[in-house]
This record gives structure tokens, sequence and C-alpha cells, in this order.
């Protein structure tokens, strides 16, 4: 049922070695669980006190209504508003008072279903990810061949490496990170300077060669975000 979904194979994740393998996990994830929602999870009672309870974020309401199930989207989103009717709205202006505790309002703000979930299967899947590579040679040294980690999962799992991984393991480990993300901004770097130098009068000919710069202001985004930018 429900969280067999959030089961991804690591290995399939890694083996191309095009972009972030976070970013491939985290959007995999993202994808499943906001198409869970929208179909089979009409189903499941427990979902729905969960979506009613955590509701949703800005980017997982986009990506929601960015699917083709309008009606899926009205149901779930009819009883969250019944919910926050009845449970956080109801006589409870005092809340704001001097004292008060504005705590339920300030909750169904900031939280989201399914960026929840995210977190909790991605968390699992990382413990799987340390514990291959320090028990599988061809995946530790598949890691190492990656194309790149983006800088904010780059933060993420060497801040969670050294309680994940034995000493022996956490040395490589961080340089294989830094050297992923190293050698990706310096590409970056270079792709972004080249963009900056077509726009100088000497290179408006038709023999201008962009090289790869056509698209360094995204990548760079996504680098910076985890985020492409739509
Ligand atoms: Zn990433
Ligand atoms: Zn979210």
């Amino acid at each position: 049922m429900a969280d067999s979904i959030y089961t991804i194979p690591i290995n399939e994740i890694f083996e191309p070695k095009k972009g972030c393998p976070i970013c491939a996990i985290r959007d995999t994830l993202e994808q499943r669980c906001v198409e869970y929602i929208m179909g089979a999870a009409m189903m499941e009672p427990d979902v729905r006190i969960e979506t009613n309870r955590l509701g949703f974020c800005k980017d997982h309401l986009g990506m929601m209504l960015a699917q083709r199930n309008r009606l899926s989207l009205a149901l779930t989103l009819q009883t969250h508003l019944d919910e926050i009717r009845k449970n956080v709205l109801n006589g409870k202006r005092e809340m704001f008072h001097k004292g008060g505790k504005a705590k339920s309002i300030s909750k169904i703000n900031s939280t989201c279903y399914v960026c929840n979930k995210i977190d909790g299967a991605l968390a699992e899947l990382l413990d799987t990810m340390f514990r291959l590579y320090e028990r599988d040679e061809d995946f530790k040294a598949l890691y190492g061949e990656q194309e790149a980690l983006c800088l904010p999962h780059y933060e993420l799992v060497c801040s969670l490496a050294p309680e994940k991984l034995s000493k022996k393991f956490l040395t490589s480990f961080l340089e294989d990170s830094t050297r992923l993300v190293t050698d990706y901004i310096n590409t970056l770097y270079e792709d972004v300077s080249h963009f900056c130098k077509m726009f100088d009068y000497r290179n408006t000919g038709p023999e201008a060669d962009w090289k790869n710069a056509k698209d360094s202001i995204e990548r760079t985004a996504w680098f910076l975000t985890s985020y492409h930018p739509k």
C-alpha cells in the first residue's frame, strides 16, 4: 500500500550519472506522492486525515493543480478547509491576544503533507545510500562518478555523514562529495563567464560560439536551489 510507493532502488538513481542524484530521489518521491494523493489515496481515509491536518505548501499545491484531476483536488481541499474551519479558526480569536497560543494557525500555515512525506522517505533512502557506500565497493565508486551534487544536497549529505558513516568511510565520502560539488561549480563558473562574454560587441557575429553557456543561468539557479526554474 501507500508506503511502498516511496521505495526506490538507490542504484537505479545513481547509474545514469546525470545531474544531482539526491535531486533525482527527491523529484521521484515528490512526483509519486502528488500522483498518489490525486489518485489512489482518495480511497485511504488515513491519508485524508493527514492531508486535512497538514495541508500543502505553495509548490506542492501548484504541482497538484497542474495535474488533470481537479475533482480529486477539490475533494481533498474540501475536507482540509473544513478542518481549518472547525479546529483552527473556530472561536479562536483570543489566540492572538497577549499570552495566547497561536500555535494551531502557525502550524497549518507552515506544514505540508507532501514535504513531510518526502522528507521522511528521503531520510530513509539516504540511510540506505550511506549503508551501500560502506558495504558495496561498486556503489562507492558509482557515488564518486556522479555528474554533480547541488549545493543544498551537498550540505544535506555532508551534514548527515558524520553520524551515518564510520570514520574509515567518512573521510572519503566528504572528499568525494566536495569534489563533485567543486567540479560542478567550476564548470558553471566557466559557463556563466562565457555567457557574460557573449554580450561583448566582439561576439555578436554569426560565428560567435555560445559553447555550453546558453542554459548556464538556469543551471546555476538549479545548482543553488536544487529546483529547476520554471
Ligand atoms: Zn540536489
Ligand atoms: Zn510541500
